[in-house]
C-alpha cells in the first residue's frame, strides 16, 4: 500500500512530462503520509515505461497493459483505475489536469464515493490531509481546499511541479494488473492527429502571446519569427482568435488552453481575467503595453510601456545576440 498513488499517462516518448512532475510531487509529499508511491499505467504497450517510473520516484507500479486500452475512454480506463485505487488503497490519487485527467478524476473519485480537487497549483501536507492552492474566479484569486474523504484524488497542472533527477539505480516491484474486457457504449472510429509546426503550446517553456493590440494578423509572422529565436510557442487572446488573425488551437485562456511556461511574453494584450486564467500560473510574465494602466502589468515581472512595433525588432535582435 502507498500513501500516493500516481496515475500516469505515456507517449511514444515513455511516461509524460506531467507524470515525472507527479512522481516528483508525490515522492515530497509522501513523508508527511508515511507511505511510498505507487504508480499505474493504464494503456496498450505501457509495460515498457516501468523501468523509468522506478527511476523517477515510484516504489510501486502497476501496469494494466491491453490492446482495448489503446485509446483512453472513459468506459474502459475508469473501471481499470478503480480496481487499481481499491487494490491499492492510496490516501492520495494524483492525476495530471490533462484531458484524460479531467474526465477521469471526478468519476473516479464519486465512484470511491470521495471527492476531487482539479487543477491544483501547489500541494503540501497538514494534519495528514493535502491542502491544494487551486486559482479561481477566472485567475483573479486563489483558494486553498482539501478533501474530507479518503482517497483525497487531486488533479495537478502541468508544469506546476518539479520532476525528481532520474536515479536509475531506484528499483520497483511492479504488479501486472488483470484487464476485464470493457463493455464500450461509444466506438472510437478514428483518429485525426492535428498539423502543428514546432513546440506545442502547452509543452513550451517559454511562450510568445499576442493580442487584439497587434492590430492584425500580418504581426503574428512577427511573433513566429520571435518565437523562432527563443525556441518558443506562439500563442493567442480570444479577441486576436476571434478577429481570425490566428488559429482558434492556439488560444490562451478560460476557454482556450493552459499554459504555465517560464516565459509568458504577453504582447499587447489588456490582461482580461478571462486570458489571465489560461497563463496566470506562468513562472515570468514580461508584458508589452503602450497604456500603462493596462490590467497585464499588475500580474508581470516586468513590463515594457510602448508601441509593440518599437519594442519587437529590438527585443528580437537582443535575444539573438544573447542567445549566439
Ligand atoms: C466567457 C468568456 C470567456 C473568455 N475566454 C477567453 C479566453 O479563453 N482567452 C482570452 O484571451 N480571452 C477570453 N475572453 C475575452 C476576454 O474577456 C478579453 O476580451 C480578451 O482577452 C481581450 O483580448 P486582448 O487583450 O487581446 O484585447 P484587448 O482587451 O482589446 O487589449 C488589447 C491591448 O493591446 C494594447 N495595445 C494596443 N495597441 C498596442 C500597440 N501598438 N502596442 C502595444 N500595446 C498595444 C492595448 O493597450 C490593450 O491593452 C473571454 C470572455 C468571456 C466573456
Amino acid at each position: 500500500m502507498a500513501s500516493i498513488l500516481v496515475i500516469g499517462e505515456t507517449d511514444d516518448a515513455g511516461l509524460t512530462a506531467p507524470t515525472l512532475e507527479m512522481l516528483g510531487a508525490a515522492t515530497r509529499l509522501s513523508g508527511g503520509l508515511g507511505g511510498g508511491v505507487a504508480l499505474a499505467l493504464i494503456g496498450s504497450g505501457v509495460g515498457d515505461a516501468a523501468a523509468a517510473a522506478a527511476a523517477a520516484g515510484a516504489d510501486t507500479v502497476y501496469t494494466a497493459d491491453a490492446d482495448s486500452l489503446d485509446t483512453y475512454q472513459t468506459d474502459s480506463y475508469l473501471p481499470v483505475a478503480q480496481g487499481i485505487v481499491e487494490q491499492d488503497s492510496p490516501s492520495v490519487v494524483l492525476l495530471a489536469q490533462s484531458s484524460i485527467g479531467r474526465d477521469l478524476a471526478p468519476r473516479l473519485a464519486t465512484r470511491l464515493g470521495s471527492a476531487a480537487i482539479m487543477d491544483s497549483l501547489a500541494l503540501e501536507i497538514e494534519g495528514g490531509r493535502v491542502k491544494a492552492t487551486r486559482s479561481c474566479y477566472g485567475g483573479n484569486a486563489r483558494q486553498v481546499v482539501t478533501v474530507q474523504t479518503d482517497p483525497q484524488v487531486i488533479t495537478v497542472r502541468p508544469k506546476s511541479q518539479d520532476p525528481l533527477e532520474a536515479d536509475a539505480a531506484r528499483t520497483a516491484e511492479i504488479i501486472a494488473v488483470d484487464v476485464a474486457e470493457p463493455t464500450l457504449r461509444a466506438q472510437t472510429t478514428g483518429k485525426e492527429l492535428a498539423e502543428s509546426d514546432g513546440i506545442r503550446l502547452e509543452d513550451a517553456e517559454i511562450v510568445v502571446s499576442g493580442g487584439r493590440g497587434l492590430g492584425g494578423p500580418e504581426a503574428f509572422g512577427d511573433l513566429e519569427q520571435l518565437a523562432g529565436v527563443l525556441s518558443a510557442a506562439v500563442g493567442s487572446s480570444r479577441a486576436a482568435c476571434d478577429l481570425g488573425w490566428y488559429p482558434p488551437s492556439q488560444q490562451v485562456g478560460l476557454t482556450g488552453l493552459v499554459v504555465s511556461p517560464t516565459l509568458y511574453l504577453a504582447i499587447a494584450i489588456s490582461g482580461a481575467s478571462q486570458h489571465m486564467a489560461g497563463c496566470g500560473g506562468s513562472k515570468n510574465i514580461v508584458a508589452i503595453n503602450k497604456d500603462p494602466d493596462a490590467p497585464i502589468f499588475g500580474f508581470s515581472r516586468f513590463g515594457i510601456v510602448d508601441d509593440y512595433k518599437k519594442v519587437l525588432p529590438a527585443l528580437e535582435s537582443a535575444f539573438a545576440a544573447a542567445l549566439e
